[in-house]
């Protein structure tokens, strides 16, 4: 840069000049980008940084965990079943447990005490999963619907509807890598087939990118144990499978 004329014989101010050559460079930028066409800045508030773009906040496409999904449910009066039941047995165990078993609907013993599979045919179902080498408190038990079918009938298609959405988001929290159905009923449901648990049973079929292994109902196992057998050979392929997790 050219040292402005001193006529006083002052000695240049190196800082003067520094100075004047970054207005310079500057000024020269500015006038580049006039005749670029560029208009204005964007203004930012003194001392502060120009305002961030907004953060789009992506909200997750269902509950995170199983307290929102038995709050939704609250006392649910969706289908008939709530005029005569005492309370909903909405599941138990571990919210991120890598297996889950899925039974028909509670019968008198869980609707009296609020937890699935505390019965006779509850505590053979405990025995099983003992047997693998869990607890009831590292698996997660539900069913397919919530509420006690009066008589132990079977749950009517309407109260199948009315319950799935819940079971859904159960499984959407728990993500269990996972299912174990007990029982004709509960494979027939959520495998949409009316193939008989006898056919289904002793091979994985695949459930909203789930692995689900029907067996029979430890219901069905007091009545006919001689079926035992078959069911440890289901809960083998289970165990080698979570092995592999
Ligand atoms: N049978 C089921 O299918 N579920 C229970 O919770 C109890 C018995």
């Amino acid at each position: 840069m050219n040292e402005r004329f001193d006529p006083q014989g002052e000695k240049p101010d190196p800082a003067k000049a520094e100075l004047r050559e970054v207005v310079l460079g500057l000024r020269h930028f500015l006038e580049e980008e006039r005749e670029m066409g560029k208009r204005g800045w964007p203004r930012t508030t003194a001392g502060r940084p120009a305002k961030a773009p907004p953060v789009v906040v992506q909200h997750s496409p269902g509950p995170t965990h199983l307290d929102a999904v038995r709050a939704e449910l609250g006392d649910c009066r969706r289908c008939k079943l709530h005029s005569s039941r005492t309370q909903i047995v909405f599941g138990t165990g571990d919210g991120q447990a890598k297996l889950m078993f899925i039974g028909e609907a509670p019968g008198r013993d869980e609707d009296l005490k609020g937890e699935p599979f505390v019965g006779l045919a509850g505590q053979l179902l405990t025995k099983i999963i003992q047997a693998m080498k869990l607890s009831r408190a590292e698996v997660y038990i539900t069913n397919i619907i919530k509420c006690r079918p009066p008589g132990n009938r079977n749950p009517e298609p309407d109260e199948i509807h009315a319950c799935e959405p819940f079971l859904l988001k159960q499984l959407q929290v728990i993500r269990p890598k996972m299912i174990c159905t007990l029982g004709s009923f509960a494979a027939q449901a959520l495998l949409k087939t009316d193939e008989k648990i006898s056919a289904l049973r002793g091979r994985f079929h695949p459930y909203k990118g789930i692995p689900l292994m029907p067996t029979y109902h430890p219901a069905f196992l007091l009545r006919n144990p001689g079926r035992k057998r078959d069911v440890w050979e289901d809960m083998k392929k289970i165990m080698k499978e979570i092995e592999k997790i």
